[in-house]
């Protein structure tokens, strides 16, 4: 495996690349590698030749106050991760290579920005699609991969590339989980054993909003205020940050629910923000 710790470098490796007809795939994370993203790298593996990893904890997607500082980071860790599962190159740059002094161009899915985390953290889906389209002209993948564990996000980049007309197949991972049901979070350091168990809360409720949404028998904002019911009565120590249900092809907050509906949460534990999301199909 090849460490890249600059844009130059990067794109001149690309450009031979692509001499040689090789196809690649793009692997953007934050670090601090798990279970979860080595999946998307294996399934980059499957589909394309080369395989790119990105680490990089972009600070435009972080609101002030919240913990780009303290976002867990192990570098050697990750290198020995992205090794044993098989990645060609790890693109690690820094933060001043990739923002410049006087940085000024940004990208907004808007509509897909709404809702959800796009409500509640000032800017963060901004700095996601700017940091993602960036990476694709760097890297100019045939494939990205990204984990349905950010359902919003996914939905956003895979409107970014069908609106600017990108040359990019985004392909999505399912999410992977400990054996309990925990979604699998960088963010989990945060927590210890007993902040895990209860974490499991928003996961249990969302499942019983799932049962409720396929029974069909109510509407959007009495399943919302169920499932929030649930956890305040049964999960004490998460304070709800949201829980939402929308048309996932749309983006509207309809009170019948019909198509693909995307049930989604965070909650606050400990210094942990978590989320969680269940994808139900009503076709
Ligand atoms: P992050 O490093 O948290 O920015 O995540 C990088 C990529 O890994 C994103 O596409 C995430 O959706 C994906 N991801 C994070 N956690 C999981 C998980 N538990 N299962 C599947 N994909 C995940």
């Amino acid at each position: 495996m090849e460490i890249i710790r600059t844009v130059k470098e990067m794109k001149s490796k690309v450009k031979g690349l692509n001499k040689t007809g090789k196809t690649i795939s793009l692997v953007p994370t934050m670090g601090f590698l798990h279970e979860g993203h080595l999946s998307l790298i294996r399934k980059a593996k499957k589909i394309s030749d080369i395989v790119v990893l990105s680490i990089f904890v972009n600070p435009t997607q972080f609101s002030p106050g919240e913990d780009f500082e303290a976002y867990p980071r192990d570098i050697n860790r990750d290198e020995n991760l992205a090794i044993e599962n098989g990645v060609d190159y790890l693109f690690y740059p820094n933060k001043e290579d990739i923002y410049n002094n006087n940085y000024s161009t940004y990208v907004n899915v808007n509509k897909f920005s709404k809702y959800l985390c796009g409500d509640v953290r000032n800017n963060h889906f901004q700095g996601v699609s700017t940091i993602v389209l960036k990476l694709f002209n760097i890297v100019r993948p045939d494939y990205a991969v990204f984990g349905k564990k950010d359902a919003q996000q996914l939905r956003i980049i895979q409107k970014l590339v069908e609106d600017l007309n990108l040359d990019v197949e985004i392909v999505p991972g399912e999410i992977i989980r400990t054996s309990e049901g925990l979604a699998l979070s960088s963010r989990n350091k945060y927590l210890n054993d007993k902040q895990k168990k209860e974490a499991l809360g928003l996961r249990k409720s969302l499942i019983l909003g799932e049962k409720i949404i396929k029974e069909a028998k109510e509407n959007r904002t009495e399943i919302i205020k169920e499932i929030k019911q649930n956890i305040k009565q049964n999960y004490p120590n998460l304070r709800i940050d949201y829980i939402d249900i929308l048309n996932y092809e749309n983006w509207e907050k309809e009170e019948e629910l019909n198509g693909t509906v995307l049930l989604a949460g965070a909650v606050y534990i400990g210094k942990a923000r978590l989320i969680d999301n269940i994808l139900i199909s009503l076709y």
